[in-house]
C-alpha cells in the first residue's frame, strides 16, 4: 500500500533556473539509471522475492527511490519552468515546451521515452542484488556528473543528497548479497564445466597503436587460471575439443535439483505443439 505525504524527502531550492540543466536532470527522472527505473526495479524484485528479510530491503529501498523521483522531478521542474514562457528557452527542448507545457515527463535527457526494458529483474535473488549494486553505482556516477555541471548551490546540495543515498543503497545491497553466504561464482543450479571454466582465452593479441600489449593480472594468472591461446588459433581449438564428457558431468549434477527434469518437460511440450 502506498501513501503520499505532501513533503519532499529533501527540500529543493533553486537560485536561477537553468533550462539546459533541467533537461540534463531528466536523465535521472526518466532515464536508464534514473529514479523511476530504480523504484520499479527494486519494488518488482520485491514482489517476486520469497525471502522475507531481503524482500523488506527491496521494498524499503524501492519506496525510497520513489521519493527520490519526486525530489529530482521537483528540481527539474524548477529548472525547466522558463520553457513555459520564453521562446528562446522553449527552443532548448521543444518536446517539453510544446508537448509538455514546461513540465517533466518520463523522458531521458534526449527525449527518449522511459521503458521497462531498463529494468533488470531475473527472479534469482543473488543475481538481482548484483544488478542493483551496479545500478546504484551507475546512478552515483550520473549524479556526480550532474553536480560537476551545475554552479547553483541549492541544486548541488540536493544532488549531493541524492548521490549519497545511492552509495547507502549500494552498501545495503552489497551486505545483503554477502549475508546470503553464497560462493560468488555459484550462480543458479547447474555447475560450470570444470577445466573450461578456468581457461582464460587470450583473444586479443598483437601490439596496439598506443603500445597496448597482452596484459597479465589476477584476472588471468594465479589461482586456477590457465591462459590459453585464442580458440581461433589451432592450439585453442585443440583445448576445446574433448569437453563433452565434462559438460555432461556438470549438467548431471543438476539432475539432483530437478532442473533437467523441468527442461525435459518443456521440450516435450514444444514437440507436441
Ligand atoms: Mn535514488
Ligand atoms: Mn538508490
Amino acid at each position: 500500500m502506498y501513501h503520499h505525504i505532501k513533503k519532499l524527502m529533501y527540500t529543493v531550492k533553486v537560485g536561477t533556473p537553468d533550462p539546459r540543466f533541467g533537461n540534463m536532470l531528466l536523465e535521472q527522472f526518466g532515464g536508464a539509471n534514473g529514479e523511476l527505473a530504480a523504484a520499479m526495479q527494486y519494488s518488482i524484485q520485491g514482489l517476486n522475492c520469497d525471502d522475507p528479510e531481503r524482500k523488506d530491503l527491496l521494498m524499503d529501498i524501492g519506496t525510497e527511490e520513489l521519493s527520490h523521483l519526486e525530489v529530482v522531478g521537483s528540481l527539474a521542474r524548477m529548472h525547466l519552468k522558463p520553457l513555459k514562457f520564453g521562446r528562446d528557452a522553449a527552443e532548448i527542448d521543444p518536446l517539453i515546451a510544446i508537448a509538455g507545457g514546461g513540465g517533466v515527463n518520463l523522458f531521458n535527457s534526449m527525449g527518449d521515452a522511459w521503458t521497462a526494458d531498463y529494468l533488470k529483474i531475473t527472479g534469482e535473488l543473488d543475481v538481482d542484488l548484483r544488478s542493483n549494486i551496479a545500478a546504484e553505482a551507475r546512478a552515483k556516477i550520473v549524479y556526480e556528473r550532474l553536480i560537476s555541471f551545475s554552479d547553483d548551490p541549492g541544486t548541488i546540495e540536493t544532488l549531493q543528497f541524492l548521490m549519497t543515498r545511492e552509495i547507502t543503497h549500494m552498501k545495503a545491497f552489497t551486505a545483503a548479497l554477502e549475508s546470503m553466504g553464497k560462493n560468488p561464482f555459484s550462480i543458479g543450479k547447474i555447475a560450470p564445466t570444470p577445466v573450461l571454466v578456468d581457461q582464460y582465452f587470450n583473444d586479443s593479441t598483437g601490439i596496439g597503436d598506443e603500445g597496448e600489449t597482452d596484459a597479465r593480472g589476477p584476472w588471468n594468472e594465479g589461482g586456477d587460471w590457465k591462459i590459453v591461446d585464442s580458440p581461433a588459433l589451432e592450439q585453442g581449438v585443440e583445448n576445446l575439443k574433448d569437453d563433452g564428457e565434462l559438460h555432461q558431468q556438470a549438467v548431471g549434477e543438476a539432475r539432483k535439483s530437478g532442473i533437467r527434469k523441468a527442461a525435459g518437460g518443456k521440450a516435450k511440450l514444444r514437440k507436441s505443439a
